[in-house]
């Protein structure tokens, strides 16, 4: 479903964000994307969802392909529309408006009214908490609830692709856990999944695939189960020797 071929991405001049990039997303599977800090997982999600140019950055070679069609140089919001949503680090709710209007402002990215009427529906039941407080400004909900409503908003377009940056990032880890359940919840309706994480622990128990980026490229790629086993990801990412 989603396919990235020989992707190179640079920041101006100087930066080589990732290099030589591989990787494929199946319509049903959950791709792990572990990589230390500056290792390029944020780069690989703003390649993919069209939004590199804000960041001052650019394809410089390669090619991404979502349903076997060139998306590499479609701008975000058509990307969208093909059904490829971002939910981007730091969750990014809007803090003044209300978790409704959050909510709303999700569905505007929908095919049709219909897409719109079933997405809503499933966002009440993976995330009852946000009916609770649908009147309340996005800013007064924890941090564990406005990821869910970054979550909640995203998938009000009906994604089948849809692409997570930490969502794990700065929860406690019963919210931790909460969240690889809704994403395997997720997963298991039939919306393909790019998980990038810090928490290996948490990625590697999700996704059935995964890759390791290191400076730029990929260092391991394979089967979540077999990379969780491996020795090099034992010592370097789940704390094993
Ligand atoms: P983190 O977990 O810290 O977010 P990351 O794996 O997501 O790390 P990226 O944010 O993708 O890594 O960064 C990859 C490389 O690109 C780093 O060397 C970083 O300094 C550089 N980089 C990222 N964003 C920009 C930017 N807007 N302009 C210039 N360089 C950037």
């Amino acid at each position: 479903m989603l396919s990235v071929r020989g992707l190179e991405v640079r920041y101006g001049r100087s930066v080589t964000a990732l290099e030589e990039i591989d990787l494929d997303v199946g319509p049903d599977g959950v791709l792990a994307v572990l990589g230390g800090n500056g290792a390029g997982k944020s780069t690989l999600l703003r390649a993919v969802s069209g939004t590199l140019r804000l960041h001052g950055g650019a394809v410089a070679a390669g090619e991404i392909r979502f349903r076997d069609e060139r998306i590499d140089r479609l701008d975000p919001a058509e990307i969208v529309r093909r059904g490829v949503v971002a939910v981007p680090e730091g969750r990014q709710v809007f803090a003044r408006m209300t978790v409704e209007e959050n909510l709303r402002a999700g569905g505007l990215g929908a095919r049709s009214a219909a897409v719109r009427t079933a997405a809503r529906a499933r966002v009440a039941e993976l995330f009852p908490v946000l009916a609770e407080r649908a009147t309340q400004r996005a800013g007064l909900l924890s941090g564990g609830e406005q990821q869910m409503l970054a979550i909640g908003r995203a998938l009000m377009s009906g994604p089948d692709l849809l692409l997570l940056d930490e969502p794990s990032l700065g929860l406690a880890p019963q919210m931790v856990g909460r969240i690889a359940r809704i994403v395997g919840e997720i997963h298991a309706q039939g919306t393909a999944v790019v998980l990038v994480e810090q928490n290996a622990t948490m990625a590697l128990e999700v996704a059935d695939t995964a890759v390791v980026l290191e400076v730029g490229r990929v260092a391991l790629a394979g089967p979540a189960a077999e990379l969780a086993a491996s020795d090099d990801v034992q010592r370097l990412y789940l704390g094993g020797h």
